[in-house]
């Protein structure tokens, strides 16, 4: 007797016409501040943008968003994008969270960003970030390392080809051509420096849309993974020791840095980072600078959490500025401390607020 197994059963089903009706998968960032939730709602038509979708609510006491006797928190769909895992007109919409008084819940870092970003549109803020992170097996462990010991020392790995050298590839390549179906501005992608670490690239976006578009590849990645067995592991520091951390390096420009002489707007802007280094690690992860302690050590191509620092081409700076910006004399710089599990609007805004509203 022929047998399906798992996916390939399910790919029957999937195959059947769904008449004029779509799914619409509602996904939200959870109390956490880190985790991602999703369910599902059926629209009779389908919707061309966000505001089409209806407002929804959820069980906060489920997701540590509010308490069990009141527990219905709002979701109002902000960004909508093509559903790669349903197909055809079905969408993912990623919605903010609102308790009952329509105010944002404690998680919730996109509503003051929105307003932040609105500020600065004559500016025209650009970011692109460079989400780096880890990929474990079903048992909490690095994916294809030894049970026992470690992977011989960092060196091959890093944009590696070959078995041995990269682990999880199938992975990387579903979670790119996903992304690139759903509409989510992914840039590139490579292979890390840590065997079974690996980085994919957003931007450059404009505004509002860094942190929707990160939220909504991240949504991607941890599903694809789902699929493999996989799991995904955004912490700063997966594994202590000599093996490097993740980060999320955040890109940054405004329209007169990407000009003739921006190079000069540029330092301008480094400066004023440099007084409220403090401040932008309280936002560069979900701790307030307790998780990227792990990482900012100093070492591994990071830079020390205490200090701040900038030069061009430098890796082991708060603030690189690339050498080929340097050469052109305009651009954009990176800043190098963000966490990998920090909330991108948090970043954003509190990159916006130093270096165009003060
Ligand atoms: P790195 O050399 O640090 O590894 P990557 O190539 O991984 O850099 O990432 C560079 C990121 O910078 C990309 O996401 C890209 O979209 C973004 N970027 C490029 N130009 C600009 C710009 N003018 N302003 C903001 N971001 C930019
Ligand atoms: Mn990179
Ligand atoms: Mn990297
Ligand atoms: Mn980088």
């Amino acid at each position: 007797m022929a047998t399906l197994s798992g996916k390939a059963t399910l790919s029957r089903y999937m195959d059947l016409p769904q008449g004029e009706r779509v799914q619409v998968l509602y996904t939200w960032i959870d109390g956490t501040g880190e985790g991602l939730r999703s369910k599902t709602k059926t629209l009779e038509t389908e919707p061309k943008s966000a505001s089409d979708c209806p407002i929804w609510n959820f069980d906060g006491s489920s997701t540590g968003q509010s308490s069990g006797d009141d527990s219905d928190v709002y979701l109002h769909p902000v960004a909508l994008f093509r559903d790669p895992f349903r197909r055809g007109n079905n969408k993912i919409v990623l919605c903010e969270t609102l308790t009952k008084d329509h105010q944002p819940t404690e998680s919730n870092k996109r509503r003051s960003c929105a307003e932040t970003m609105r500020k600065v549109v004559d500016q025209h803020p650009w970011f692109g970030i460079e989400q780096e992170y880890a990929l474990y097996d079903g048992d909490g462990y690095p994916l294809g390392w030894p049970k026992k010991g470690y992977p011989g020392p960092q060196g091959p790995y890093y944009c590696g080809v070959g078995t041995g050298k990269v682990y999880g590839r199938d992975v990387v390549e579903a979670h790119y051509r996903c992304c690139l179906f759903a509409g989510v501005k992914i840039a590139g992608t490579n292979a890390e420096v840590m065997p079974s670490q690996w980085e994919f690239q957003v931007g450059p976006c404009e505004g509002i849309d860094m942190g929707d578009h990160l939220w909504v590849a991240r949504y991607i990645l941890h599903r694809v993974a789902e699929d493999f067995g996989i799991v995904v592991s955004l912490d700063p520091k997966p594994i202590p020791g000599d093996w490097n951390g993740s980060g999320a390096h955040c890109n940054f420009s405004t329209e007169v840095m990407r000009k003739e002489g921006g190079i000069n707007h540029i330092h301008t802007a480094i400066k004023k980072l440099e007084k409220c280094h403090a401040d932008h690690i309280i936002m560069y992860d979900p701790k307030g600078g307790k998780d990227n302690e792990r990482r900012l050590t100093g070492h591994h191509e990071t830079s020390s959490i205490h200090d701040f620092s900038y030069g061009v081409a430098n890796r082991g700076a708060s603030i690189r500025i690339p050498r080929q910006v340097d050469e052109e004399g305009k651009g954009y710089f990176e800043d190098r401390r963000p966490a990998s599990n920090c909330d991108p609007y948090s970043v954003t805004e509190r990159l916006v607020k130093t270096v165009c509203l003060s």
